[in-house]
């Protein structure tokens, strides 16, 4: 996992800090690797643009026997508590100030979390405004995963 992780990223290696506890050669079985690569790549690129002062984004990735966690935490500009519910919803921006400054369609999140939850995953977030946040995508090791429609 944490190979594919590297490669996939790796044009963004000079932001990205990427760690793993874990040092087993799991593989996310089910996971198409441009799946993989959709999902890291709308949510390390947020993490990026909305890091406005150019601090590192930290990938860790740990994994129970069923499950890979996949952090990504950046120290930018963080999501207010009450605009949490609706990040993921489709064309949801936090405030207009703000969505004119970075600029985006506000689909990245709503397709990222269709993604995760075709294959059988998930896509959760913590953040404290002007500290930064956490995203953490959690996929099954192995799945069986529905077709995707649409
Ligand atoms: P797009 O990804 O379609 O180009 P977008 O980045 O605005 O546009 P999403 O990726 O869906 O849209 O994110 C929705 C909103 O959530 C963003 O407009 C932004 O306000 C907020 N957001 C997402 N990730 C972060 C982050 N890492 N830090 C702060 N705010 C974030
Ligand atoms: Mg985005």
């Amino acid at each position: 996992v944490i190979h594919d992780i590297q490669h996939q990223l790796s044009p963004l290696h000079d932001r990205i800090e990427l760690t793993s506890d874990t040092y087993s050669h799991a593989i996310l079985a089910g996971i198409p690797a441009d799946i993989l690569q959709q999902i890291l790549l709308n949510v390390v690129g947020n993490a990026i643009k909305y890091s406005p002062s150019g601090e590192c984004i930290h990938i860790a990735v740990d994994q129970t026997s069923q499950d890979v966690y996949i952090h990504v935490t950046d120290a930018g500009i963080g999501i207010p508590a009450e605009e949490l519910p609706y990040i993921f919803d489709r064309f949801y921006r936090v405030d207009k100030s703000r969505s004119r400054e970075y600029g985006g369609t506000g689909l990245g999140l709503a397709i990222t979390k269709r993604l995760a939850e075709s294959y059988s995953g998930e896509i959760t977030v913590q953040s404290i405004i002007d500290k930064g946040s956490t995203f953490t995508i959690r996929l099954p090791l192995e799945t069986e995963h529905e077709l995707i429609s649409a």
